[in-house]
């Protein structure tokens, strides 16, 4: 089964006379552990679909199954549920100023619920040192580079194991060698995983570490190089 399922959505923002649709008949099927990226012009809807996939917006029309669970008409207890079972990484990293990397991350964990304390720090340094944060994993965000800042933020979407990982531009604030780098390693990651990522950048640098990319336009998608890359890889 695809991890994402995504039929005929439709999207509007706003009532009356400044109501305005945002997505027009959406249609995407996205094979597990694959890296798609979103592409498309300010505005064209990028962030409204990835939201509704994540299930951190209400489907208003069309369908939308993540992990076989339909999120039209979902309740709050199965959207919770849902977002337990995914990783989001966004443009701003989002990281407690006042947290480490290591208490950041380990966040990232206690939203499951709690662990052996012992067995979330070796997860956690474990990711940490995959990443390349081995010397900084006791540091401050003020003390981190942006790179390092987004990759803790990795980190903390990863450590729980995510299905799928939702990533909004996450290279938006980087210079291009630790932009491709973190998307480097949020791939590599994935695929020794089995994760499934889907991201939105208009960072034409690191399309080549995608194994598809959608393109949309207005609300619509206008291309697709479609999931016969992933396929055929053995
Ligand atoms: P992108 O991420 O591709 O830049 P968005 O999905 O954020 O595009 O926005 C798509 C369209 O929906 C745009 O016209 C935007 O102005 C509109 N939109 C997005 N979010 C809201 C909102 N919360 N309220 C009203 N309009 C919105
Ligand atoms: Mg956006």
């Amino acid at each position: 089964m695809d991890p994402i399922q995504v039929q005929g959505l439709n999207h509007w923002f706003g009532t009356g006379e400044a109501r305005k649709q945002a997505l027009f008949d959406v249609s995407l099927t996205v094979a597990r552990g694959s890296l798609t990226i979103l592409m498309g012009p300010s505005g064209s809807g990028k962030t409204t679909l990835l939201t509704l996939m994540g299930c951190l917006r209400e489907v208003q029309d069309g369908s939308v199954r993540l992990l076989g669970t339909e999120l039209k008409g979902a309740d709050t207890a199965t959207q919770e549920a849902m977002r337990r079972r995914l990783g989001f990484i966004f443009q701003a990293h989002n990281l407690h100023e006042s947290l480490t990397a290591r208490q950041n991350v380990l966040m990232g964990l206690q939203v499951h619920g709690r662990g052996d304390p012992a067995r979330q720090d070796v997860a956690v340094a474990h990711l940490l040192t995959l990443l390349g944060l081995v010397d900084r994993i006791d540091y401050l965000p003020a003390n981190l580079s942006g790179g390092q800042k987004q990759r803790v933020a990795i980190a903390r979407a990863l450590v729980a194991n995510p299905d799928v990982v939702f990533a909004d531009e996450p290279t938006a604030a980087l210079d291009h060698d630790s932009g491709y780098l973190v998307v480097r390693m949020l791939k590599d990651l994935g695929k020794a995983r089995g994760t499934t990522t889907v991201m939105v950048t208009h960072d034409t640098r690191i399309l080549e570490l995608a194994d598809r990319i959608v393109t949309l336009e207005d609300g619509r998608i206008v291309s697709d190089t479609g999931v016969e890359k992933v396929d055929r890889k053995p």
